[in-house]
Protein backbone atom coordinates (compact mmCIF):
# COMPACT_ATOMS: atom_id res chain seq x y z
CA UNK A 1 0.00 0.00 0.00
CA UNK A 2 1.23 3.05 -0.51
CA UNK A 3 -0.98 6.30 0.65
CA UNK A 4 0.05 10.06 -0.48
CA UNK A 5 0.35 12.88 1.95
CA UNK A 6 -0.80 16.44 1.16
CA UNK A 7 0.53 19.14 3.29
CA UNK A 8 0.86 22.36 2.53
CA UNK A 9 2.81 22.70 -1.38
CA UNK A 10 4.27 19.02 -0.14
CA UNK A 11 3.15 15.77 -1.39
CA UNK A 12 5.16 12.67 -0.40
CA UNK A 13 4.60 9.16 -0.35
CA UNK A 14 3.76 6.72 2.86
CA UNK A 15 4.65 3.35 1.95
CA UNK A 16 3.32 0.56 4.49
CA UNK A 17 3.52 -3.33 4.48
CA UNK A 18 5.57 -5.87 5.29
CA UNK A 19 9.28 -5.44 3.48
CA UNK A 20 8.52 -2.21 2.11
CA UNK A 21 11.96 -0.99 2.79
CA UNK A 22 13.62 -2.57 -0.36
CA UNK A 23 12.56 -0.06 -2.16
CA UNK A 24 14.35 2.65 -0.12
CA UNK A 25 17.57 2.08 -1.84
CA UNK A 26 16.41 3.00 -5.31
CA UNK A 27 13.95 5.59 -3.91
CA UNK A 28 16.92 7.34 -3.07
CA UNK A 29 18.89 6.59 -6.27
CA UNK A 30 15.84 8.35 -7.78
CA UNK A 31 14.91 11.02 -6.55
CA UNK A 32 18.43 12.31 -4.70
CA UNK A 33 21.23 11.45 -7.33
CA UNK A 34 23.79 13.93 -6.15
CA UNK A 35 22.81 13.02 -2.25
CA UNK A 36 26.43 13.55 -0.43
CA UNK A 37 25.87 11.56 2.54
CA UNK A 38 23.40 9.37 5.00
CA UNK A 39 22.84 9.60 8.58
CA UNK A 40 20.49 7.42 10.20
CA UNK A 41 19.31 8.54 13.79
CA UNK A 42 18.34 5.55 15.88
CA UNK A 43 18.02 4.12 19.40
CA UNK A 44 20.08 1.95 21.54
CA UNK A 45 16.93 -0.45 21.22
CA UNK A 46 16.23 -0.51 17.77
CA UNK A 47 19.84 0.15 16.32
CA UNK A 48 21.09 -3.61 18.13
CA UNK A 49 17.70 -5.62 16.60
CA UNK A 50 18.21 -3.97 13.14
CA UNK A 51 20.61 -1.60 12.26
CA UNK A 52 22.62 -3.53 10.24
CA UNK A 53 19.80 -5.08 8.24
CA UNK A 54 18.91 -1.08 7.65
CA UNK A 55 22.58 -0.39 6.59
CA UNK A 56 22.75 -3.53 4.34
CA UNK A 57 19.09 -2.65 2.76
CA UNK A 58 20.82 0.97 1.36
CA UNK A 59 24.02 -0.82 -0.04
CA UNK A 60 26.11 2.56 0.20
CA UNK A 61 30.22 2.83 1.41
CA UNK A 62 29.62 4.75 3.70
CA UNK A 63 27.25 5.83 6.35
CA UNK A 64 26.73 7.88 9.44
CA UNK A 65 24.80 6.39 12.55
CA UNK A 66 24.09 8.35 15.43
CA UNK A 67 22.68 6.19 18.35
CA UNK A 68 20.19 8.12 20.85
CA UNK A 69 19.09 6.76 24.07
CA UNK A 70 15.89 4.82 23.77
CA UNK A 71 12.37 6.67 24.82
CA UNK A 72 11.99 10.07 25.66
CA UNK A 73 15.39 10.18 27.03
CA UNK A 74 15.80 10.97 23.35
CA UNK A 75 13.81 14.06 22.70
CA UNK A 76 16.42 16.43 25.37
CA UNK A 77 18.52 19.42 24.15
CA UNK A 78 21.74 18.11 25.05
CA UNK A 79 20.76 14.75 22.51
CA UNK A 80 19.59 17.08 20.09
CA UNK A 81 22.82 19.12 20.20
CA UNK A 82 25.03 16.02 20.12
CA UNK A 83 23.02 14.94 16.80
CA UNK A 84 23.70 18.56 15.45
CA UNK A 85 27.56 18.45 16.38
CA UNK A 86 27.54 15.04 15.18
CA UNK A 87 26.32 16.14 12.01
CA UNK A 88 28.50 19.00 11.44
CA UNK A 89 31.69 16.73 12.21
CA UNK A 90 30.27 14.29 9.74
CA UNK A 91 30.17 17.29 6.95
CA UNK A 92 26.68 16.79 6.15
CA UNK A 93 25.58 19.09 3.93
CA UNK A 94 22.05 20.87 2.27
CA UNK A 95 22.54 17.70 -0.06
CA UNK A 96 22.62 14.82 2.62
CA UNK A 97 19.77 13.39 4.09
CA UNK A 98 18.95 11.85 7.80
CA UNK A 99 16.85 8.98 8.02
CA UNK A 100 14.55 8.75 11.09
CA UNK A 101 15.03 5.20 12.29
CA UNK A 102 12.86 4.43 15.60
CA UNK A 103 9.49 5.29 17.41
CA UNK A 104 7.81 8.34 17.87
CA UNK A 105 10.48 9.56 19.82
CA UNK A 106 12.86 9.24 17.41
CA UNK A 107 11.06 10.51 14.49
CA UNK A 108 10.44 13.58 16.74
CA UNK A 109 14.04 14.05 17.15
CA UNK A 110 15.73 13.61 14.25
CA UNK A 111 12.97 15.24 12.46
CA UNK A 112 13.48 18.66 14.29
CA UNK A 113 17.37 18.07 13.37
CA UNK A 114 16.52 17.95 10.26
CA UNK A 115 15.12 20.69 10.24
CA UNK A 116 17.37 22.98 11.78
CA UNK A 117 20.31 21.83 10.37
CA UNK A 118 21.48 24.33 8.04
CA UNK A 119 17.85 25.60 7.96
CA UNK A 120 16.56 22.05 6.68
CA UNK A 121 17.65 18.92 4.58
CA UNK A 122 15.05 16.30 3.54
CA UNK A 123 14.35 13.68 5.80
CA UNK A 124 12.94 10.42 5.32
CA UNK A 125 11.05 8.46 8.30
CA UNK A 126 11.49 4.75 8.92
CA UNK A 127 8.98 4.36 11.75
CA UNK A 128 9.42 1.00 13.95
CA UNK A 129 6.36 1.25 16.14
CA UNK A 130 2.75 1.31 16.23
CA UNK A 131 2.14 4.50 17.69
CA UNK A 132 4.57 6.19 14.93
CA UNK A 133 1.89 5.41 12.36
CA UNK A 134 0.41 8.61 13.90
CA UNK A 135 3.70 10.09 14.36
CA UNK A 136 5.43 9.96 11.33
CA UNK A 137 2.66 11.21 9.72
CA UNK A 138 1.88 14.97 9.69
CA UNK A 139 4.96 16.74 10.06
CA UNK A 140 5.26 17.86 13.75
CA UNK A 141 8.61 17.17 14.75
CA UNK A 142 9.73 18.68 18.39
CA UNK A 143 11.71 18.00 21.67
CA UNK A 144 11.01 18.40 25.19
CA UNK A 145 11.97 21.44 27.53
CA UNK A 146 11.99 20.59 31.30
CA UNK A 147 8.70 22.67 31.44
CA UNK A 148 6.95 21.05 28.94
CA UNK A 149 6.49 18.21 26.75
CA UNK A 150 7.30 18.94 22.58
CA UNK A 151 7.48 22.68 23.52
CA UNK A 152 10.68 23.41 21.01
CA UNK A 153 9.99 22.24 17.67
CA UNK A 154 8.45 22.59 13.88
CA UNK A 155 6.08 22.00 11.46
CA UNK A 156 8.35 19.87 8.98
CA UNK A 157 7.23 17.25 6.38
CA UNK A 158 9.60 14.37 5.51
CA UNK A 159 10.62 13.09 2.03
CA UNK A 160 8.72 9.91 2.66
CA UNK A 161 7.80 7.49 4.89
CA UNK A 162 9.03 3.81 4.74
CA UNK A 163 6.82 1.95 6.99
CA UNK A 164 7.64 -1.87 7.35
CA UNK A 165 6.28 -3.75 9.38
CA UNK A 166 8.37 -6.30 10.15
CA UNK A 167 10.37 -4.22 12.51
CA UNK A 168 7.27 -4.42 14.67
CA UNK A 169 6.93 -7.68 15.68
CA UNK A 170 9.56 -7.03 18.33
CA UNK A 171 7.43 -4.51 20.12
CA UNK A 172 6.48 -5.52 23.66
CA UNK A 173 3.28 -5.70 24.72
CA UNK A 174 2.97 -1.96 26.67
CA UNK A 175 4.07 -0.26 23.21
CA UNK A 176 1.78 -2.74 21.13
CA UNK A 177 -0.95 -1.04 23.46
CA UNK A 178 0.35 2.43 23.33
CA UNK A 179 0.63 2.70 19.90
CA UNK A 180 -2.93 0.39 18.89
CA UNK A 181 -4.78 2.98 20.95
CA UNK A 182 -4.05 5.95 18.48
CA UNK A 183 -5.54 3.45 15.59
CA UNK A 184 -8.87 3.19 17.98
CA UNK A 185 -8.68 6.52 18.26
CA UNK A 186 -8.38 7.41 14.82
CA UNK A 187 -11.46 5.25 14.05
CA UNK A 188 -13.30 6.77 16.87
CA UNK A 189 -12.98 10.21 15.15
CA UNK A 190 -13.34 8.51 11.87
CA UNK A 191 -15.87 6.28 11.21
CA UNK A 192 -17.85 3.52 12.81
CA UNK A 193 -17.25 0.96 9.91
CA UNK A 194 -13.87 0.92 10.83
CA UNK A 195 -14.21 1.24 14.92
CA UNK A 196 -16.68 -1.86 14.14
CA UNK A 197 -14.03 -3.61 12.17
CA UNK A 198 -11.42 -3.48 14.77
CA UNK A 199 -13.83 -4.44 17.49
CA UNK A 200 -14.74 -7.69 15.74
CA UNK A 201 -11.16 -8.65 14.30
CA UNK A 202 -8.99 -7.35 16.94
CA UNK A 203 -9.13 -9.43 20.07
CA UNK A 204 -5.66 -9.99 20.89
CA UNK A 205 -2.40 -7.43 20.50
CA UNK A 206 -0.15 -10.28 20.25
CA UNK A 207 0.70 -11.55 16.72
CA UNK A 208 -1.96 -9.66 14.58
CA UNK A 209 -2.28 -11.11 11.38
CA UNK A 210 -0.55 -9.67 8.98
CA UNK A 211 -3.56 -8.42 6.65
CA UNK A 212 -4.72 -7.04 9.75
CA UNK A 213 -2.02 -4.77 10.23
CA UNK A 214 -1.73 -3.59 7.32
CA UNK A 215 -5.60 -3.09 6.89
CA UNK A 216 -5.62 -0.71 10.12
CA UNK A 217 -2.42 1.11 10.04
CA UNK A 218 -3.05 1.96 5.87
CA UNK A 219 -6.86 3.43 7.44
CA UNK A 220 -5.56 5.10 10.90
CA UNK A 221 -2.29 6.59 8.46
CA UNK A 222 -4.95 7.72 5.98
CA UNK A 223 -7.56 9.18 8.70
CA UNK A 224 -4.44 11.32 9.90
CA UNK A 225 -3.53 12.25 6.54
CA UNK A 226 -6.67 13.48 5.51
CA UNK A 227 -7.13 15.92 8.68
CA UNK A 228 -3.39 17.33 7.97
CA UNK A 229 -4.31 17.53 4.60
CA UNK A 230 -7.24 20.49 5.52
CA UNK A 231 -5.36 21.44 8.55
CA UNK A 232 -1.64 21.14 8.34
CA UNK A 233 -0.44 23.74 10.99
CA UNK A 234 -3.13 22.94 13.38
CA UNK A 235 -5.78 25.86 13.33
CA UNK A 236 -9.14 23.26 13.25
CA UNK A 237 -10.00 20.07 12.95
CA UNK A 238 -6.00 18.78 13.51
CA UNK A 239 -7.32 19.69 17.45
CA UNK A 240 -10.18 16.33 16.36
CA UNK A 241 -6.48 14.12 16.60
CA UNK A 242 -6.89 15.10 20.17
CA UNK A 243 -9.58 13.15 21.26
CA UNK A 244 -8.57 11.38 24.26
CA UNK A 245 -5.67 12.96 24.99
CA UNK A 246 -6.87 16.32 26.88
CA UNK A 247 -7.12 13.92 30.50
CA UNK A 248 -4.21 11.60 28.68
CA UNK A 249 -1.74 14.48 28.80
CA UNK A 250 -2.36 15.22 32.22
CA UNK A 251 -2.31 11.56 33.55
CA UNK A 252 1.08 11.16 31.96
CA UNK A 253 2.32 14.39 33.54
CA UNK A 254 0.76 13.43 36.66
CA UNK A 255 2.60 10.19 36.83
CA UNK A 256 5.58 11.43 35.89
CA UNK A 257 6.56 10.56 31.53
CA UNK A 258 6.89 7.07 31.37
CA UNK A 259 5.23 5.51 34.38
CA UNK A 260 2.44 4.82 31.74
CA UNK A 261 3.01 4.97 27.72
CA UNK A 262 1.28 7.47 25.76
CA UNK A 263 -1.50 5.33 24.87
CA UNK A 264 -2.36 3.34 27.40
CA UNK A 265 -3.18 7.05 29.04
CA UNK A 266 -4.81 8.39 26.21
CA UNK A 267 -7.23 4.94 26.31
CA UNK A 268 -8.47 6.00 29.80
CA UNK A 269 -8.74 9.41 28.46
CA UNK A 270 -11.13 8.42 25.60
CA UNK A 271 -13.19 6.19 27.93
CA UNK A 272 -13.93 9.65 29.90
CA UNK A 273 -14.40 11.83 26.66
CA UNK A 274 -17.04 9.09 25.81
CA UNK A 275 -18.69 9.60 29.22
CA UNK A 276 -18.73 13.34 28.78
CA UNK A 277 -19.74 12.94 25.01
CA UNK A 278 -22.96 11.05 26.34
CA UNK A 279 -23.79 13.81 28.77
CA UNK A 280 -24.71 16.01 25.57
CA UNK A 281 -25.74 13.54 23.22
CA UNK A 282 -27.68 10.22 23.06
CA UNK A 283 -25.47 8.95 20.53
CA UNK A 284 -25.46 5.42 19.68
CA UNK A 285 -22.32 3.92 21.39
CA UNK A 286 -21.98 0.64 23.27
CA UNK A 287 -19.62 2.21 25.97
CA UNK A 288 -19.85 -1.05 28.50
CA UNK A 289 -18.81 -3.53 25.08
CA UNK A 290 -15.70 -0.53 24.10
CA UNK A 291 -14.69 -1.00 27.61
CA UNK A 292 -14.90 -4.69 27.98
CA UNK A 293 -13.08 -5.07 24.63
CA UNK A 294 -10.53 -2.53 25.74
CA UNK A 295 -9.93 -4.06 29.24
CA UNK A 296 -9.49 -7.51 26.76
CA UNK A 297 -6.80 -6.05 24.91
CA UNK A 298 -4.86 -5.57 28.14
CA UNK A 299 -5.59 -1.47 29.11
CA UNK A 300 -6.87 -0.08 32.11
CA UNK A 301 -9.79 2.21 31.97
CA UNK A 302 -9.87 3.79 34.78
CA UNK A 303 -7.85 6.54 36.36
CA UNK A 304 -4.87 4.92 38.34
CA UNK A 305 -4.95 5.11 41.92
CA UNK A 306 -3.55 7.99 44.15
CA UNK A 307 -4.29 11.01 41.23
CA UNK A 308 -5.90 14.18 42.45
CA UNK A 309 -8.94 15.37 40.42
CA UNK A 310 -7.58 18.72 41.01
CA UNK A 311 -4.11 18.39 40.29
CA UNK A 312 -4.93 16.72 36.87
CA UNK A 313 -7.28 19.86 36.40
CA UNK A 314 -4.90 22.10 36.42
CA UNK A 315 -2.99 20.14 34.12
CA UNK A 316 -5.49 19.75 31.55
CA UNK A 317 -5.23 24.09 31.63
CA UNK A 318 -2.11 24.00 30.95
CA UNK A 319 -2.00 21.91 27.82
CA UNK A 320 -1.12 24.12 25.00
CA UNK A 321 -3.82 23.35 22.89
CA UNK A 322 -6.14 25.03 25.85
CA UNK A 323 -6.71 28.23 25.27
CA UNK A 324 -6.46 31.11 28.27
CA UNK A 325 -7.94 28.75 31.28
CA UNK A 326 -10.58 27.37 29.33
CA UNK A 327 -10.70 23.66 28.87
CA UNK A 328 -11.49 22.93 24.85
CA UNK A 329 -12.74 19.32 24.67
CA UNK A 330 -12.73 17.26 21.61
CA UNK A 331 -16.16 14.58 22.14
CA UNK A 332 -18.24 13.06 19.67
CA UNK A 333 -21.73 13.79 18.92
CA UNK A 334 -21.48 10.57 17.11
CA UNK A 335 -19.21 7.79 16.25
CA UNK A 336 -17.01 9.66 13.53
CA UNK A 337 -18.24 13.10 14.17
CA UNK A 338 -15.70 14.95 16.75
CA UNK A 339 -15.98 18.16 17.80
CA UNK A 340 -14.55 20.47 20.11
CA UNK A 341 -16.29 22.16 22.94
CA UNK A 342 -15.49 24.31 26.17
CA UNK A 343 -16.11 22.83 28.89
CA UNK A 344 -16.11 24.49 33.03
CA UNK A 345 -13.91 23.43 35.82
CA UNK A 346 -17.14 22.40 37.78
CA UNK A 347 -18.45 20.12 34.87
CA UNK A 348 -14.94 18.56 34.53
CA UNK A 349 -14.62 18.18 38.08
CA UNK A 350 -18.37 16.29 38.78
CA UNK A 351 -17.55 14.33 35.93
CA UNK A 352 -14.17 13.12 36.84
CA UNK A 353 -15.78 12.38 40.46
CA UNK A 354 -18.35 9.92 38.83
CA UNK A 355 -15.85 9.02 36.33
CA UNK A 356 -13.78 7.21 39.24
CA UNK A 357 -16.57 5.97 41.16
CA UNK A 358 -17.87 4.02 37.85
CA UNK A 359 -15.39 3.53 35.66
CA UNK A 360 -17.16 5.23 32.78
CA UNK A 361 -19.93 3.12 32.48
P1 LIG B 1 9.49 5.62 21.24
O1 LIG B 1 10.28 6.03 20.08
O2 LIG B 1 9.92 6.08 22.56
O3 LIG B 1 9.33 4.03 21.23
C1 LIG B 1 8.84 3.37 22.36
C2 LIG B 1 9.81 2.30 22.87
O4 LIG B 1 9.80 1.20 21.98
C3 LIG B 1 11.26 2.76 22.96
O5 LIG B 1 11.82 2.23 24.12
C4 LIG B 1 11.89 2.14 21.72
O6 LIG B 1 13.26 1.89 21.88
C5 LIG B 1 11.12 0.87 21.58
N1 LIG B 1 11.02 0.36 20.22
C6 LIG B 1 10.81 1.09 19.09
N2 LIG B 1 10.68 0.28 18.04
C7 LIG B 1 10.83 -0.98 18.50
C8 LIG B 1 10.80 -2.24 17.88
N3 LIG B 1 10.53 -2.36 16.58
N4 LIG B 1 10.98 -3.34 18.65
C9 LIG B 1 11.21 -3.21 19.98
N5 LIG B 1 11.24 -2.04 20.62
C10 LIG B 1 11.06 -0.94 19.89
O7 LIG B 1 8.06 6.20 21.09
P2 LIG B 1 6.64 5.86 20.46
O8 LIG B 1 5.86 5.17 21.50
O9 LIG B 1 6.76 5.25 19.13
O10 LIG B 1 6.13 7.35 20.28
C11 LIG B 1 6.00 8.23 21.38
C12 LIG B 1 6.60 9.56 21.03
O11 LIG B 1 5.96 10.04 19.85
C13 LIG B 1 6.42 10.62 22.07
O12 LIG B 1 7.63 11.33 22.23
C14 LIG B 1 5.36 11.53 21.49
O13 LIG B 1 5.49 12.86 21.91
C15 LIG B 1 5.61 11.39 20.02
N6 LIG B 1 4.44 11.67 19.18
C16 LIG B 1 4.59 12.54 18.17
C17 LIG B 1 3.53 12.82 17.35
C18 LIG B 1 3.72 13.74 16.20
O14 LIG B 1 2.74 14.09 15.52
N7 LIG B 1 4.92 14.18 15.93
C19 LIG B 1 2.30 12.19 17.53
C20 LIG B 1 2.18 11.28 18.57
C21 LIG B 1 3.26 11.03 19.39
ZN1 LIG C 1 -1.27 10.59 20.85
Amino acid sequence: ETISIKAGEQVYPVHVGFGVIGKLQSFLQSQFPKLTSVLIITDETVGALYLKDLIQELGLDTVHTKIVPAGEKAKTFDVYYDCLSYALEKRLDRKSIILSFGGGAVGDLAGFVAASFMRGIPFIQIPTTILAHDSAVGGKVAINHPLGKNMIGAFYQPVAVFYDLHFLTSLPPAELRSGFAEVIKHALISDSSFYNWLVENITRLEDIPAPSMVEFLTKGIQVKAGVVEVDEKESGIRAHLNFGHTLGHAIEAEMGYGAITHGEAVTIGMVFALQLSERFHKFDFNRREFIQWVKHLGYQTNLPKGLSVSKLLERMKQDKKSFGQTIHYVLLSEVGQPYVRELGDDFLLENLGIFIKTGGL
